[in-house]
């Protein structure tokens, strides 16, 4: 791998939000332009070699720096090191940045109803998307569902909270549904394909999912994406390929 595809950049901030979740903040090099919901490349030095994994931008692209938030494997390469990360360390960015789980990409149905559904770290690119004015500009309705297995995992609700007073109403209108699988005391506890297949997802959200309206982002775990996928197809809902269609995805490993 040539180093010179990456920058060094400096870590200035990080939040522990569980034991196995964090958030850290970084510098932004000029050349570093994405689209809300894209991905980097970055790097960390283990044993002499360099060792890269893909994480979607948590900040918008109108911020200096850049946000990302990450999970922690215990024996996986590279967040088992990631995860003792502190402010002034260095991390290597790749120059360009990557992905299609961009609102750009849709071109039929026309913007109207857009549903933001994430497991876990999952909800990373749904941030960015949400902290953009053109999102809120182009939708009537946005709901972002976002499910994890324990209280604790629920990162980032007082921004989503900040961010729905900042931008929601005025255009468009912000529905949040947490789900929490493992606490039987939650609103919502069942993963999201059966909430979709038993119509609580949209009594929840109050709006309907329909295939001349709807645009849909799953993202993070790929059995949830996978069986949603199928949930939203048996309803008549169909991916979104060379612009047309409903479904988007993002597969994190
Ligand atoms: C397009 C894309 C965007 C991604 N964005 C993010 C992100 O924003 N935040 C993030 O934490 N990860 C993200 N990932 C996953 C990330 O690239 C790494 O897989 C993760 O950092 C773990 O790396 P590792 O080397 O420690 O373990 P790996 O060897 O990469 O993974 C080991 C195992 O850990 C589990 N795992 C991996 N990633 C996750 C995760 N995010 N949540 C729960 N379990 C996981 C899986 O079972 C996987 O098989 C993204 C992946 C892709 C493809």
């Amino acid at each position: 791998m040539s180093e010179d595809k990456f920058t060094l950049e400096t870590v200035l901030s990080v939040k522990r939000w569980s034991s196995n979740l964090f958030s850290f903040r970084m510098t932004r090099p000029a050349h570093f332009r994405f689209t809300a919901g894209q991905f980097a490349r970055i790097g960390i030095d283990v044993d002499g070699e360099m060792v890269v994994r893909a994480y979607s931008v948590v900040s918008s692209p109108f911020e200096e720096t850049l946000e990302f938030f990450s999970i922690v494997v215990p024996d996986g390469a590279f967040t088992s090191r990631l995860q003792y990360l502190k402010e002034g360390d260095q991390i290597y960015l790749e120059k360009i940045p990557y992905g299609f789980l961009t609102l750009a990409r849709y071109q039929q149905p026309l913007p109207q109803d857009l549903w933001l559904l994430a497991t876990g770290t999952g909800v990373a690119p749904f941030i960015s998307m949400l902290q953009d004015f053109a999102t809120w500009q182009n939708y009537r309705h946005i709901v972002l569902a976002y499910s994890v297995r324990i209280p604790d995992e629920l990162a980032y609700v007082d921004k989503i909270g900040e961010i729905q007073s900042m931008f929601a109403e005025e255009d468009a209108s912000f529905t949040f549904l947490p789900i929490v699988t493992r606490d039987p005391l939650a609103k919502l506890n069942q993963r999201l394909p059966k909430l979709i297949l038993s119509g609580e997802l949209e009594s929840a959200a109050d709006l309907k999912l329909k295939a001349d309206r709807s645009h849909v982002m799953l993202c993070g775990n790929p059995q949830m994406v996978e069986d949603t996928k199928e949930a939203l197809k048996s309803i008549g809902l169909t991916m979104n390929r060379r612009g047309e269609g409903n479904i988007a995805v993002e597969n994190y490993w």
